[in-house]
């Protein structure tokens, strides 16, 4: 391995430490993100969403799909209310529209796994790491291939979705309820994420919180997230992990 990249990895560490107070990192769990993480399907997302709020007369470009990712869809419409109608949205009006968006998405062809991302996932369940997935996403269109796309390394009952969590990333109770489900400490996961918001609900949860930047973003968007360490790919991150678990 690299020595700076050893490095680097080795003093992210020490910063963990030092701010949460934590004696060590012992790794047995890892809660990946979905979107953009597990599956290719962020390009999607933001073309459904563009769309969407076009049909109801609201601007919205793709790159703010990127900045909102993480939040629930319901999360999501409030705020453009506010910003564009200065009121909050309905219930009614946010079931309404994210059932538009919804549709479209479904008619998209499926997205594809991530580059790597299997390599990754197995080589955490060699090394008995369980996995989850926590996802601020109530797709169950994309949930559901989960399982079947990872041969079964991943659990539906440990996932925590959008229909599971009051408040969706960045509060940090998404990663919560994954680190209660998986029965572990702060200091004892890791957080997987591509998104900024979700980037702060790991961080939020305690956790150490890696950023894979899987998509238009500049990498300093997840860094300025909080992101203990970021990498380009999924194969850097493949390359990192020994140096994280076993540490
Ligand atoms: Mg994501």
């Amino acid at each position: 391995m690299r020595l700076n990249f050893s490095l680097m990895i080795e003093s992210a560490i020490k910063q963990y430490l030092a701010k949460t107070g934590h004696q060590n990192l012992n790794i047995k769990g890892v809660m990946f993100d979905m979107d953009g993480v597990l599956f290719d399907s962020m390009p999607l997302h933001a073309e459904a969403w563009v769309k969407t709020f076009t049909q109801i007369g609201i601007p919205f470009t793709k790159r703010l799909v990127y900045m909102n990712e993480g939040r629930t869809g319901a999360a999501t419409i409030d705020e453009q209310f506010q910003i564009h109608f200065s009121r909050h949205s309905s219930t009614e009006e946010q079931q309404e529209i994210y059932h538009i968006k919804s549709g479209i998405f479904k008619q998209m062809p499926k997205p594809g796994l991530i580059p790597g991302i299997i390599d990754v996932v197995r080589y955490l369940a060699d090394n008995n790491i369980a996995r989850t997935v926590v996802t601020g996403s109530g797709e169950s269109s994309t949930l559901e291939r989960i399982e079947q796309n990872f041969d079964g390394l991943f659990n539906r009952e440990l996932m925590v979705t959008a229909l599971d969590v009051k408040q969706g990333k960045p509060y940090p109770e998404p990663y919560l309820m994954g680190l209660h489900k998986l029965r572990l400490s702060p200091n004892e996961a890791l957080v997987v994420e591509n998104a900024p918001l979700g980037i702060q609900a790991g961080v939020a949860a305690g956790v150490f919180t890696i950023g894979v930047n899987t998509g238009i973003l500049d990498k300093s968007d997840l860094e300025a997230a909080g992101a203990n360490l970021v990498f380009d790919n999924m194969r850097q991150l493949l390359e990192a992990l020994p140096k994280i678990v076993q540490q």
